[in-house]
C-alpha cells in the first residue's frame, strides 16, 4: 500500500479538521469542499478502495456514515446529501486510502458556497453540535 495524505491524518503527521473519531473510523472537512461540512469518512487501517478493502473495514466506516449523515445534516441545517465513493482514477478518485464522500445540499442553494467561514468554523460548528 503507498502511504497518502490520509494515511498522514491518521498517524497525526498531518492535519485535519475532524468532526468524528472512534477506534476504527476517522471523519474530517474536505479541504476543497463541493458544499460547506462536505466531510470525509475514512478507515484508519490503510485500503485503496472498494476493490481492496476488507468487508469488516468497509461496514465500520459504513456504519461511521450511516451515524454521522444524519447528525451533520442536523449540525449544518441542510436538508439533502450527496455520499459518494470514487474507485481507481479513472472514477475520479486522486487520494487512494478509500474514503466516503458527505456532501450536503441546502434548500438555500446559496448556502452550499462558503460564505467567508473558515472550514475550522465549520469544523466547530460541527463538533460543537454533535456533543
Ligand atoms: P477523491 O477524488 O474521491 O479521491 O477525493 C479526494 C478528496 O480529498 C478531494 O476532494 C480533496 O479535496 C480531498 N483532500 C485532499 N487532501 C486533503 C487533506 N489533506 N485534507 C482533507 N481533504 C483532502
Amino acid at each position: 500500500m503507498e502511504d497518502t495524505i490520509f494515511g498522514q491524518i491518521v498517524r497525526g503527521e498531518a492535519p485535519a479538521y475532524k468532526v468524528y473519531e472512534d477506534k476504527d473510523t476517522l471523519a474530517f472537512l474536505n479541504i476543497h469542499p463541493d458544499s460547506v461540512g462536505h466531510t470525509l469518512v475514512i478507515p484508519k487501517v490503510a485500503a485503496r478502495n472498494i476493490f481492496d478493502v476488507d468487508a469488516d473495514t468497509f461496514t465500520k466506516v459504513m456504519q461511521t456514515v450511516h451515524d454521522l449523515a444524519p447528525k451533520l445534516r442536523d449540525a449544518l441545517g441542510a436538508s439533502g446529501m450527496r455520499i459518494v465513493i470514487n474507485n481507481e482514477a479513472e472514477a475520479g478518485q486522486v487520494v487512494f486510502h478509500i474514503h466516503v464522500h458527505l456532501i450536503p445540499f441546502y434548500k438555500n442553494h446559496a448556502a452550499e458556497i462558503p460564505d467567508g467561514e473558515s472550514l475550522e468554523e465549520v469544523a466547530t460548528r460541527i463538533t460543537a453540535s454533535l456533543t
